[in-house]
């Protein structure tokens, strides 16, 4: 007779999981819930507790009885190491086991500068972030990029940015510093799991809407990341819309609702029309100032992205769309007729619970994002019984 399979053991990884959770935090409430043994509990708390992930904790003595040591997740047991990289902007961090930001950074740098000038100092500004604290504690590392990225090899793609960053094995080069796991998304995907963890944890269906320079989606499905097949999930900012009156895009195709509808398309437009602007601030001051013909370039753009974003929802009936990135935080008129455009357009079922919302972290979700991503990989399961091995 075949042996009818018994229920896989609870590894080392499975109860840290069961302590981080709060579903189990005594030795005697994770043997119930595993079916493991007493002995066989305590050598997996054991190995926890030996390689810091794990502290005892003996609550204030209840009248009578000695009190049960209570189990916790060591934050502070390590850390790990994260940069969400702008096309300008930039921001570096050293986090703890909980996502909580130890020390960080913020500057200007160009990334179009290529990896050769860029990753040398993010390791610098990490080593120095560090300081005298232990280098082996050092548990991951977790990058976003302004580029596609085929996530399982951490490469980069076509870089929306510049072409020194196309085709960029980015982790064997921070495991010249680093030898732990490195995981690298496009920047758009960190801003929208620092969104949903941060800002919106009860929702299990939300899109993150990057308008800025560029326009690129996060899709977050089933309360997990949407990468699709390679990690070009997300990408809408080439798919094309109606009436973009004939524009060439960079990727070769016309019409992309990136090249008729982002920050940059709307400083051509305005530029054509004879305004004075340079920077996305100039756009805004006119938007401030009410200048009509802005007003209706602005309205115009937001109907593109509209409409790209109505066949979206339409396919993945989210509960949330967040508009984030500075052109979207900026301009009340294009979101206003985003909003318009998107609720005509899409199915009645798919808006009928449906909120659109401005960001409510900012940039700042990208640094939560990445430590979100590294952590998430890290302390999964199967990666502490790797470590523990
Ligand atoms: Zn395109």
């Amino acid at each position: 007779m075949p042996r009818r399979h018994a229920a896989p053991l609870a590894t080392s990884g499975d109860i840290l999981r069961l302590i981080r959770t709060g579903e189990a935090v005594t030795r005697a409430d994770l043997g119930r819930v595993t079916g493991l043994s007493r002995p066989a509990v305590q050598l997996r708390v054991g190995e926890l507790i030996e390689h810091g992930l794990v502290v005892e904790r003996t609550d204030a003595p209840s009248t009578g009885g000695r009190p049960p040591v209570r189990l916790e997740f060591n934050a502070a047991g390590g850390v790990v190491l994260v940069a969400a990289l702008g096309a300008s902007r930039t921001r570096v961090a050293v986090c703890d086991l909980a996502g909580r930001e130890l020390a960080g950074r913020r500057f200007h740098i160009d990334v179009e500068q290529g990896p050769d000038v860029v990753l040398p100092l993010l390791m610098d500004t990490w080593d120095e972030l560090l300081g005298d604290r232990p280098r082996d504690q050092v548990r991951g590392v977790g990058m976003g990029v302004p580029a596609t990225v085929e996530y399982a090899e951490g490469r980069t793609e076509s870089a929306r940015v510049m072409a020194s960053w196309t085709g960029v094995v980015i982790p064997p080069i921070i495991h010249t510093r680093f030898d732990v796991p490195v995981l690298v998304d496009n920047d758009v995907n960190v801003l929208a799991i620092g969104e949903h963890r941060g800002a919106h944890p009860e929702v299990s269906d939300l899109m993150f809407v990057k308008v800025s320079t560029r326009i690129g989606a996060g899709i977050i499905s089933g309360g997990e990341i949407l990468r699709g097949a390679l990690g070009a999930a997300g990408e809408i900012g080439h798919i094309p819309v109606r009436d973009g009156g004939g524009i060439l895009c960079r990727c070769g195709n016309v019409d992309c609702v990136d090249s008729v509808a982002s920050g940059t398309a709307l400083l051509r437009e305005l530029r054509a029309a004879g305004k004075d602007a340079k920077c996305i601030e100039d756009v805004t001051a006119l938007v401030r100032a009410g200048d009509a013909e802005t007003m209706a370039i602005v309205r115009e753009a937001g109907r593109h992205i509209g409409e790209v974003l109505a066949g979206a929802v339409n396919i993945l009936n989210p509960s949330v769309v967040v508009l984030g990135g500075d052109v979207a935080e900026a301009f009340g008129p294009l979101v206003s007729s985003i909003r318009e455009v998107v609720y005509r357009r899409s199915t009645a079922l798919a808006t009928r619970t449906l909120r659109i919302e401005a960001s409510r972290l900012g940039p700042g979700a990208g640094i939560g994002g990445c430590a979100v991503m590294v952590l998430d990989h890290v302390l999964s399961p199967e990666a502490v019984d790797d470590l523990l091995d």
